[in-house]
């Protein structure tokens, strides 16, 4: 691959001489899982697994059929009446021994995600360890969930809520964090009583596929099914099939909408966790250091790929110059290489050559429409789909590269006079997951984390979640929420029972 033009100033390191992340025993079966085994494929397509570092192929996984889906779903429906009907505790300890499985593995699941994705490894450690959290915090939630208590609220009626799982529920997961987001969706899907069928995104099925492996002998057949395939094929089967329950997906706003569409002639429940496009709104009482080297790693953070990344930077013109050189200087310092290369690598490839043409694009048209880049700003040499850690400088409101999620290692740097354009600038994209304010006054910080839109704010910080809490978005970044007890309300109903006692 050649590197296109550009002020870059990173080096890619490489590790010719490491040993390979992954030997042909660390793979999983590359097959479908369904009912508690992996079987043959309905068909004889294949979908390549590629390293991003190397442009190789490391594995085929089978490129499923609808009537794959069809198979999985039966599956999940003749699994959900048992699982259903065991009581908190014993789903508890099911998925605390599923957080023992793969804590076991920890080493296992990280090689193998570096391996498929190109992050480094200390991401993919990260990951591997917030997967058990989500899995320990799910089994303890299940038992303390609480409705509104039982009693008389019409005469001589006495009311009880019941919460009662969904039934089957479909997943569809992305290829940023492959690992990660299928737990944040099986976790608390299992703990509130439901079955589910869940594909992985073609380009990342390798980890996904080993925790079936890994799980396969701890669940009921059926509670727990993986199809490969492509989302127009498979998750289109998933997301229309009329004894799913609903579908839960996250993704790009597209799917998301694809998604939603084909749901809605069978009315199942949607849950869309879709992109984002992070504003970092800094005035000029701010920590000016402390949010340039939090910006290293929250607007770097798995390459970027991060859907909360902090990747619009709105800062006050009285300090912007500053902030600036402060940037520069820590995204300069970026360590970029393959995850084999050590384990102080901070910034690896984009995810696949697709991915990669889009994000040097966004770099090319903003270079031709005048943005000034303060460091990167294009390819660096191959193999691999690498990507120069970039900051632009000065870019114009509205301008396409700070609209758009580009969702590679690029941060963008507007500037505002006051706080009402401050405000009106971060609401004005059509996304909203997440956002960051810096100041060093409270009230400020408390009253400008009110007006934006957008499902989680940070005040001096960014990009730091933890399992207790929601994740989720407003806007064109969808609906439902992923972790925390409100998890396991998306996937769970009330019912009502009222029962007549007068005499
Ligand atoms: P993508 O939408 O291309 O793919 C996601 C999944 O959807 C894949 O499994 C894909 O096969 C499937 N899919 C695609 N078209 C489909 C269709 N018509 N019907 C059903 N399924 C379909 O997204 P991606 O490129 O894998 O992931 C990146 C996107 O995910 C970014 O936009 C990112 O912001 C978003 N994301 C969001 C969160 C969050 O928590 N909000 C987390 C991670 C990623």
């Amino acid at each position: 691959m050649t590197s296109t033009a550009g002020p870059t100033t990173a080096t890619v390191r490489r590790a010719a001489d490491a040993p390979p992340l992954i030997t042909g025993d660390d793979l999983p079966p590359t097959r479908h899982f369904i009912d508690g085994t992996f079987i043959e494929p309905s068909a004889g397509g294949v979908i390549d697994v590629v390293d991003p570092c190397a442009e190789s192929v490391i594995a085929r996984v089978p490129e499923g059929t609808a009537e794959d889906i069809d198979r999985a779903v039966a599956a999940a429906v003749a699994a959900k009446g048992r699982w259903a009907r065991l009581v908190p505790k014993e789903r508890s300890e099911l998925l605390h021994t599923i957080a023992d499985r793969l804590a076991d593995h920890t080493d296992l699941l990280s090689r193998l995600e570096s391996a498929n994705t190109g992050k480094p490894l200390a991401v993919s450690r990260d990951d591997v360890d917030m997967t058990i959290d989500t899995f320990r915090f799910m089994a303890g939630a299940l038992r303390a969930t609480t409705s509104m208590a039982a009693g008389d609220y019409a005469e001589n009626h006495l009311s009880v809520i019941l919460r009662e799982p969904l039934g089957v529920v479909g997943v569809i997961t992305p290829w940023n964090y492959p690992l990660l987001m299928a737990a944040w969706k099986i976790a608390p899907i299992l703990a509130a009583g439901n079955t589910l069928v869940l594909k992985p995104s073609e380009q990342t099925p390798l980890t996904t596929l080993k925790f079936a492996e890994l799980v396969a002998d701890l669940l009921p057949p059926g509670v727990v099914n993986v199809v490969n395939g492509h989302g127009a094929v498979v998750g289109a089967r998933l997301a229309e099939h009329p004894d799913v329950n609903m579908i839960a997906l996250t993704g790009s706003v597209a799917s998301g909408r694809a998604v939603a569409r084909a749901a809605a002639d069978s009315l199942k429940r949607v849950h869309l966790e879709l992109g984002g496009k992070a504003p970092v709104v800094i005035f000029p009482d701010a920590d000016l250091a402390a949010a340039a080297s939090s910006l290293r790693v929250a607007g770097f953070w798995n390459s970027g790929q991060e859907c909360g990344a902090a990747c619009r930077v709105l800062v006050h013109e009285s300090v912007a110059e500053e902030f600036v050189e402060r940037l520069v200087g820590e995204v300069g310092a970026l360590v970029v290489g393959e995850p084999r290369a050590g384990e102080d690598v901070e910034v690896g490839p984009m995810v696949s050559k697709a991915h990669f043409d889009r994000v040097t694009g966004y770099l090319e048209r903003a270079k031709d429409e005048g943005v000034r880049v303060a460091t990167g700003g294009g390819a660096l040499d191959g193999p691999g789909y690498f990507v120069a850690p970039t900051v632009l400088a000065g870019v114009p409101e509205g301008a396409e590269v700070a609209r758009e999620e580009v969702f590679g290692p690029v941060v963008t740097v507007e500037t505002f006079a006051d706080e009402e354009e401050a405000v009106r600038r971060a609401n004005d994209v059509p996304l909203g997951l997440s956002a960051s304010v810096w100041t060093e006054n409270a009230r400020r910080g408390h009253d400008i984390a009110a007006r934006l839109d957008f499902g989680t704010v940070w005040v001096n910080s960014h990009l730091v979640l933890a399992a207790e809490v929601p994740w989720g978005g407003f806007k064109g970044s969808g609906y439902g929420r992923d972790l925390s007890p409100y998890a396991l309300d998306d996937y769970s109903r009330t019912k009502h029972v009222m029962h007549h006692h007068g005499r």
